[in-house]
């Protein structure tokens, strides 16, 4: 095990009960907090932090019968596409040699794809389940907004993430959903699913009478490779008896810059907590504000504080209205698009991500680049919407996923949507 670098800590978590996952192994990531066993979200600032209460997630799991194998690296506080901002070194994608597993879940996906856990956990603020399920050649759910309990997962943008599963097929990922989903008093966000909802039985591998609605304006920035990939899948999807109809998306052009301007501002309150004397390594003694600076300046790493400074910009008074507000009102444009699409259709495709795998240290200099990647995935975010990702072709430079789409809490129709291809 931990050939890929895919675990940060790997310490085994038994099971307190049977259930559906009993004789299933887990990885969970490591900004979901399990009591007794560190949890670092891939910082040094959390180096030596072990939680004292388990996230309701990893309590649903050990009721359910799981044993966690580990606790998977990720890159810093979630920020990243590539989990190389990890402090604790990249992790190699086990389906690509030399190329990055993807991120910031790319420890998750990688101990899924090289075998090292059954299924796994990942978290997703702007596709950062999605992305690494592509890049590594699994599958992965980002649940609709308030479906799985956030209660324990430590918060990057809390207004667009979601705790979601992975595994090798899209039965496995629905199992592991069934388990995790559903209403908890600890988080105030959460609802109860659709009555009767079963999502590993809506794996039917049926899309038979489906109508799946594709915006060309999530092509528009991809690889060839990963375009052929495309017309594939939907070809597969018409051939099983899905219609597929054009439908357009207009307000995804802005997608990205709204997604960070909002996700670094969140970013830069959440982390606002580890300053050394709340949470954190130590800054020291001495004058309160060299202190907290210093457990800052040595504790997170560049990219971390690239947003920290970027987010507290945007809020600051005299931009708020130039920055955060616009933001919000394209948050609120994407939404309106994805409720007027979903009236024609029952759900979307497009690629996972536009390109294949990076090599790894591609993006490390060019954050720009590795932001543009995000297009097809943060629009879901900023809707509160639920997706999938799943695998569709091998390429030259590795694999390629195909994502899936739905309305709020349709987590049934991406499941079966999905379920035609793994
Ligand atoms: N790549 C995106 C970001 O860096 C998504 C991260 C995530 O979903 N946690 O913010």
């Amino acid at each position: 095990m931990n050939d890929h670098n895919a675990f940060i800590t790997a310490e085994p978590i038994e099971p307190t009960d049977d259930g559906p996952l009993s004789g299933q192994t887990v990885a969970v990531k490591d900004n979901i907090s399990t009591a007794g066993v560190r949890t670092t979200c891939g910082s040094e600032m959390l180096s030596d932090y072990v939680p004292p209460y388990d996230a309701t997630v990893v309590e649903r799991l050990k009721e359910a019968g799981a044993t966690i194998v580990g606790k998977t690296n990720m890159d810093e506080f979630g920020m990243g596409t590539t989990t190389e901002t990890s402090a604790f070194g990249p992790t190699e994608n086990p389906a690509a040699e030399g190329r990055v597993p993807g991120g910031s879940s790319g420890g998750s996906a990688a101990a899924v794809a090289a075998g090292d856990a059954d299924l796994a956990l990942g978290s997703d603020t702007g596709g950062s389940v999605r992305c690494p399920a592509a890049f590594c050649g699994v599958v992965g759910i980002k649940p609709t907004y308030g479906l799985v309990s956030r209660y324990g997962l430590v918060a990057y943008a809390n207004s667009l993430e979601q705790i979601g599963p992975l595994a090798p097929t899209v039965e496995g990922a629905a199992e592991l959903l069934d388990v995790i989903a559903g209403p908890d008093p600890n988080d105030a966000t959460t609802h109860d699913p659709p009555e009767n909802a079963e999502y590993a039985a809506a794996a039917t591998g049926d899309v038979d009478g489906m109508t799946v609605g594709v915006p060309p304006e999530l092509l528009e920035g991809a690889d060839e490779a990963v375009r052929d990939s495309f017309d594939a899948t939907i070809e597969q999807l018409r051939a099983a008896g899905a219609t597929v109809e054009t439908v357009s998306l207009p307000s995804v052009e802005t997608a990205v810059q709204a997604y960070y301007v909002i996700a670094m501002s969140e970013a830069s309150s959440n982390l606002a907590r580890f300053d050394g004397v709340r949470y954190g390594i130590s800054g020291g003694e001495g004058n309160w504000n060299e202190s907290f600076a210093s457990a800052r300046e040595e504790g997170f790493g560049a990219e971390v504080k690239r947003r920290i400074l970027l987010g507290t910009y945007a809020l600051s008074a005299g931009y708020h209205d130039k920055y955060y507000k616009k933001a919000q009102d394209a948050r609120a444009w994407v939404k309106q698009d994805f409720d007027e699409a979903f009236e024609s259709v029952d759900v979307l495709a497009s690629p996972t991500m536009p390109v294949p795998p990076f090599e790894r240290g591609e993006t490390l200099d060019d954050p720009l680049q590795m932001y543009l990647a995000d297009a097809n995935t943060v629009p879901v975010n900023l809707a509160n919407l639920p997706a999938i990702s799943v695998p569709a072709t091998e390429t030259d430079e590795g694999p390629v996923g195909v994502q899936f789409v739905g309305p709020a809490f349709g987590e049934e129709a991406i499941v079966r949507a999905g379920s035609v291809l793994a």
